[in-house]
Parts: C-alpha cells; sequence; structure tokens
C-alpha cells in the first residue's frame, strides 16, 4: 500500500509518514522545495526504511497546479498506484483583518485550501481507475470556530471541510473515502511562533491541561 503524505519534513505531517510506515505502507514524503526542508524530509525517509518501510522523497510546491501534477505522477511512476493521500501541508500568515494583506491572504489560501482541491482532483482519478483510496485532508478547529488573527487560515480549513464532504460524496460509491482531521493545538514548529501567553490562553481551555503532539494526530 502506498501513501503519500504532504509537508511530512517535520511536525505533524512527518509524525504521520513515521506511523505509516511502522503500520507497513511504502511512504512518499513530500516536502517543500526548500532546501532545509529536503533535507528533513530525506532524514524522515531514512527513519521510515529504519522501520522496515520503503520510503522516498518528492519535492514540490503545493501550491502550484503544475508542481502538484508532476508530484502525483512522480509517485505513480515510481509505484504503479496510489492507496493513500495525506493533505497535510499548510501554512500560517496570521494577522487581524483589518491589517490582513491581500498577499497574507491569497498564500494561505493556495497553501491550504487550493492545493486540497489540485490533490484530491489528480489523486482522486488514479483511485477511480483502483477503485479504492483514502484521502484524508487536515482541516483544524479554526476552520470550525474560527480564531482571533486567522481569517486566512479559518477560512482555508473551513473551506477544506466543506470540499472533504462534498469529495466524499462524490467518490465514496466509486470505493474511495474521504476524511478531514481538524486538530486543536499541538506542538509543531507552526506553533513555536505563539507567545507564552498565547499558549496558555488555549491550554487553559483544553480539558486533558497539555497541547496535542503530532504522535497524537498521526494514531
Ligand atoms: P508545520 O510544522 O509548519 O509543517 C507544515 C509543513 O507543510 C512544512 O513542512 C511546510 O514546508 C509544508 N508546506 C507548507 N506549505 C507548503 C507548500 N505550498 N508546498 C509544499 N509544502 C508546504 O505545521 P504542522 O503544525 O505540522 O501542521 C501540519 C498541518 O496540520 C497543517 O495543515 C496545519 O494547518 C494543520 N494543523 C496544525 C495544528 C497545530 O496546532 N500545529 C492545528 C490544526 C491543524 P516548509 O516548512 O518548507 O514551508
Amino acid at each position: 500500500m502506498i501513501a503519500l503524505v504532504t509537508g511530512a519534513s517535520q511536525g505533524i505531517g512527518a509524525a504521520i509518514a513515521l506511523r505509516l510506515a511502522k503500520e507497513g505502507y511504502t511512504v512518499a514524503v513530500h516536502s517543500s522545495n526548500r532546501q532545509e526542508s529536503r533535507q528533513k524530509a530525506e532524514q524522515i525517509a531514512q527513519q521510515c526504511r529504519e522501520l522496515g518501510a520503503e520510503a522516498a522523497c518528492f519535492a514540490a510546491d503545493v501550491s502550484d497546479y503544475a508542481q502538484c501534477d508532476a508530484l502525483i505522477k512522480d509517485v505513480k511512476a515510481a509505484y504503479g498506484r496510489l492507496d493513500v493521500l495525506v493533505n497535510n501541508a499548510g501554512i500560517t500568515r496570521d494577522n487581524l483583518l483589518l491589517r490582513m494583506s491581500e498577499e497574507q491572504y491569497d498564500a494561505v489560501i493556495a497553501s491550504n485550501q487550493k492545493s486540497v482541491y489540485m490533490l484530491m482532483k489528480l489523486a482522486g482519478s488514479i483511485m477511480l481507475r483502483q477503485k479504492s483510496g483514502r484521502i484524508i485532508n487536515m482541516a483544524s478547529v479554526a476552520g470550525l470556530y474560527g480564531n482571533m488573527g486567522q481569517c486566512n487560515y479559518s477560512a482555508s480549513k473551513g473551506a477544506v471541510i466543506a470540499m472533504t464532504k462534498t469529495a466524499a460524496k462524490e467518490l465514496g460509491a466509486r470505493g474511495i473515502t474521504v476524511n478531514a482531521i481538524a486538530p486543536g493545538f499541538i506542538e509543531t514548529p507552526m506553533t513555536d511562533s505563539m507567545t507564552d501567553q498565547q499558549k496558555e490562553a488555549i491550554l487553559s481551555r483544553i480539558t486533558l491541561g497539555r497541547a496535542g503532539t503530532p504522535e497524537d494526530v498521526a494514531a
């Protein structure tokens, strides 16, 4: 079984890649084109291999249609099929609504939302021919409830939830399931930039009294 995990060089995506490797999947470890991320992805792929799984790295900017197309073609060329797509890559560009630039808004929509449409479409066509597949999209509680300073991010994640429901309706009868996960506060490089005050405010609302871990989400 072949699984492609986007944004798997660190954080939640890396934990998902490692968990899938542990479960016996062959893992396509995707990263952005940044050199540092490519190197980190190589380390995650190596850790997957140490768990006994086959793994290789694939770099692409998932906000770009041509690169998404090449990514899915490359994975298909390497393994002949695609069983699981985890749309995990995502960014934040936080700012209050009245200060948010068009650039900040568009960047988040392209990386978090449009990427999910493009990769579901491209992978979905392979899965349709296979008559089987699993697509898992990473949403967020911000897409359900909104979050201060995240007009762009909450819009993108709300859209991911809506797209997931639509794709599930379109593809379910063909043996393909489409689901979304909406994590709360998870400790990763994405949340490292939050201030202690922001973290404490969130933690005070979590009944477990601790942040989630990437491994919690991977499970
Ligand atoms: P992270 O540590 O920042 O990892 C995200 C990864 O996605 C990075 O490796 C990043 O690569 C990659 N990426 C972003 N945009 C990309 C693009 N256009 N093309 C290719 N790669 C791209 O974040 P995380 O916390 O693990 O989050 C993973 C997912 O969970 C995201 O979708 C996030 O929105 C969601 N989520 C996170 C939390 C949380 O509290 N952490 C909560 C709910 C949902 P570069 O570093 O090279 O840019």
